[in-house]
């Protein structure tokens, strides 16, 4: 098990570092040059990107608190938090990643965001929040609760957490997915129980005080925002 996540890792770091980086950057731009899947996603990512900021404008207290964001990406998120006067510090294991989240950042003018590169399990320090969304669908199953609990320890008041939920529809989904494989072969992806990713935050001594689910043909992802009790 600890060899096959050793694999995992290296192989969805080489990917959001070369081909991987290219069709996501596009995905999560304004770019004309998608096709109808990858458009089909942007709109369901942009969906779960805009249920949190609304999330965040609601409670209107963003302002100077610490944000980590794990899993940045080209900052979809951290920038808007950005933006609303968090100070972030955001990370990916893709540096391909985290460059083109800090170039978009750079040009914005936004000074209280820093970028790195770096695996969220190495990601240290004491935030209020802690943000990881659409990563854990890189995470084996027998990793993903011990991924929970380390956003959980970086965190002291919250974390807002997303995934792609393990129910028998989605299982069959990738079922057929697995039988036609497009063009494009991507990496693994793992879907998750929600009951195991509410016990890790249980367990870590959170809450879950607000959900989401956001679904179009081609994207799914489960939210959720837990609390520190
Ligand atoms: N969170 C961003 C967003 O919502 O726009 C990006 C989502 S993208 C589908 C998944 C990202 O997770 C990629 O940028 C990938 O490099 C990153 N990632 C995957 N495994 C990771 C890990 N173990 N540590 C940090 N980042 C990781």
């Amino acid at each position: 098990a600890l060899l096959s996540t050793v694999d995992d890792k290296t192989e969805v770091r080489e990917y959001f570092n070369t081909e991987g980086f290219n069709r996501w950057n596009k995905i999560y731009s304004e770019s004309d040059d998608v096709n109808s899947v990858q458009m089909d996603i942007r709109t369901g990512h942009g969906q779960t990107i805009q249920k949190i900021l609304n999330w965040i404008a609601a409670d209107g207290d963003i302002a100077g608190k610490t944000v980590c964001d794990c899993g940045c990406g080209v900052g979809s998120l951290a920038i808007p938090l950005a933006q609303m006067g968090a100070k972030l510090s955001a990370s990916d294991i893709s540096d391909s990643m985290a460059n083109e989240a800090a170039r978009r950042a750079k040009e914005l003018g936004i000074e209280n965001a820093d970028f790195y590169t770096s695996d969220l399990e190495s990601v240290t320090g004491k935030y209020d929040t802690v943000t990881c969304v659409d990563v854990a669908i890189h995470y084996p199953t027998e990793k993903m609760s011990e991924m929970v609990t380390h956003l959980c320890s970086l965190a002291d008041e919250r974390v807002i957490i997303s995934f792609a939920p393990k129910t028998w529809y989605y299982v069959f989904l990738k079922k057929v997915g697995e039988l036609f494989p497009g063009p494009s072969k991507t990496t693994r992806a793992y879907l998750h129980e929600e009951e195991a990713v509410r016990a890790a935050l249980t367990k870590a001594g959170f809450k879950v005080e607000r959900e989401e689910m956001t679904a179009t043909n081609f994207y799914f992802s489960r939210l959720l925002e837990a609390k520190r009790v």
